[in-house]
């Protein structure tokens, strides 16, 4: 199964695309998490991205198309994934439409957690205390906010038409939004059995 999550800064992608991950025997690809990671290791990539990362601003697409590319290109992915954080603009959904072409695959569905902006910044203040997460602080989540309405709903909009496009109502417990996926999810797993 090849599938997309989507949703604000705070929605709870991470958290629930690990749920996914395990119930379906994905592997979880997130762009935001390879980030962080490069940055740690300070990898030729992780300081290019830094500063970028801590301002909340997007990394340039060519970079994290790349990215994404190789992370697709491994073996554990040859029978399906879970983007999270991926495509975030309308030119990196064109380079996954032709990375998916040339490997003749397509998209099974796109989760799009729906969430009410206050709990957005509620969320991820919260967060920013507890998990220290330096782009969690209330400039750089503005930021994101703004980033996000700008350029990756957009990227909702292209999905839409194509009627493969889940949206799940993020607002309630991890459990609430956790079965909201898998009554979405699992009517796509009896078909691919099928057929
Ligand atoms: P959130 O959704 O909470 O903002 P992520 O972990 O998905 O967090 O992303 C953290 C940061 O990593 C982003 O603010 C951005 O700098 C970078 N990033 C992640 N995914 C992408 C992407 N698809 N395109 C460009 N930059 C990205």
């Amino acid at each position: 199964m090849r599938l997309l999550i989507m949703g604000a800064p705070g929605s709870g992608k991470g958290t629930q695309a690990a749920a996914v991950s395990e119930r379906y025997h994905i592997p979880t690809i997130s762009t935001g998490d390879m980030f962080r990671a490069a940055v740690r290791s300070e990898s030729p990539l992780g300081r290019e991205v830094k500063a970028l990362l801590d301002s909340g601003s997007l990394v340039p697409d060519e970079i994290t198309d790349a990215v994404v590319v190789a992370r697709l290109s491994e073996p554990d992915a040859a029978e399906g994934w879970i983007l999270d954080g991926y495509p975030r603009t309308t030119n990196q959904v064109a380079a996954l439409d032709t990375y998916l072409a040339t490997q003749g695959k397509q998209l099974d569905g796109v989760l799009l957690l729906d969430v009410p902006q206050e709990q957005l910044l509620e969320r991820m203040l919260l967060r920013g205390q507890h998990e220290g997460r330096s782009d969690d602080n209330l400039e750089t989540v503005t930021h994101r906010l703004a980033v996000y309405h700008e350029q990756t709903e957009p990227v909702i909009s292209q999905y839409a038409p194509r009627g493969i496009l889940h949206l799940i109502d993020g607002s309630g417990t991890i459990a609430e939004t956790g079965a909201r996926i898998v009554a979405a999810l699992d009517p796509l797993t009896v078909a691919d059995v099928d057929g």
